[in-house]
């Protein structure tokens, strides 16, 4: 039997590490701010945002939300982000994305400030994913992988690693922080010949393919590690994984939940990441910088 990977308690122990950095920025008259800008009214949109609004409220974090009309033109798109962008009040933006099909989210992405790009989108911020370096922010839910892999104690270094899917949000950062931290890392996607081999053979295995409960008992080794990004809607209209939980339980050392797993610590991630920015302001001011 499987010890459970609690997303709950992971964000417990990153927000009470917050909370104590949280106060000692207001004591120095900083609030950090969270900016959330949406587009339209996904019920995945909403979810996300109901969650991050929570976690940024227990932490002390001040959260503004710009909610946008569907149709909105891609114009006034820009003009509304970009004068979130320059507000020096905000210290953190977050887009809520996918975005409608009529929207391009390149000049965006180009145009955050890389300081305020918690949610790791802009080139730089990639940039620095890629080639290792930690000053920047990787995207949250590949960062959240990251930190429930530290909580409990399972080390990359040396491990063969098996991440199903190879999204610019999810798998490929991932990779680029696992392989930081020294781990072997298998990128899988839909063209992977022997994907069950693939899967079957890692130490750790991270799912982030979308497909619900794809990764069967087979594809799973022997006291592997599990970690489930997946989010989808099973036949009976509930939440359920990439993984098949309830067989992989078994098999699996460890294996977090969906929900329960990742999820919970994405936004926590987010946090943090805001409180990062806001203290990187405070050091500007301290040292009456302009730049940022
Ligand atoms: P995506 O659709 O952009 O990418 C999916 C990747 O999986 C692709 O690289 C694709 O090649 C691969 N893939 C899909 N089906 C496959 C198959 N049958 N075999 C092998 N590879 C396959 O999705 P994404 O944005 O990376 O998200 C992945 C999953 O993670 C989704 O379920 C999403 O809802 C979830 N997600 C969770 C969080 C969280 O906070 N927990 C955040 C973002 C995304």
């Amino acid at each position: 039997m499987s010890i459970i990977m609690k997303g709950a308690d992971v964000a417990k122990s990153i927000k009470e590490e917050l909370v104590k950095e949280v106060e000692a920025l207001k004591e120095k008259g900083i609030t950090p701010c969270l900016s959330i800008i949406r587009v339209g009214e996904r019920s995945d949109d909403l979810s996300y945002e109901r969650g991050a609004r929570k976690r940024m409220e227990m932490t002390g974090i001040q959260c503004r939300v710009t909610a946008l009309p569907k149709d909105v033109s891609q114009e006034e798109f820009e003009q509304t982000f970009s004068r979130i962008n320059e507000d020096s009040d905000v210290h953190g933006i977050l887009l809520l994305r996918p975005l409608p099909k009529s929207l391009d989210e390149g000049p965006v992405r180009a145009m955050i400030h890389p300081n305020k790009d918690v949610d790791g989108m802009s080139p730089v911020n990639m940039a620095k994913v890629f080639s290792g370096d930690e000053t920047g922010f990787a995207p949250c839910t590949a960062q959240a992988v990251m930190e429930i892999l530290q909580y409990y104690g399972v080390m990359p270094r040396g491990k063969r690693i098996t991440i199903l899917g190879r999204s610019m949000v999810v798998g490929r950062p991932l990779a680029m922080s696992l392989l930081k931290a020294d781990g072997t890392v298998t990128l899988c996607h839909t063209r992977t010949e022997e994907l069950a081999q693939e899967c079957n053979k890692a130490q750790i295995l991270v799912a982030a393919a979308g497909k619900a409960r794809m990764v069967t008992e087979d594809m799973v080794g022997e006291n592997a590690v599990v970690i489930d990004v997946g989010i989808n809607v099973d036949e009976d209209g509930g939440l359920c994984g990439d993984v098949d939980f309830e067989a992989v339980k078994n098999k699996a050392a460890y294996i977090s939940p969906v929900p329960g797993g990742v999820g919970s610590v994405t936004s926590s991630v987010l946090a943090k990441h805001v409180v990062k920015s806001a203290k990187g302001f405070c050091k500007m001011l301290a040292q009456n910088s302009s730049i940022w």
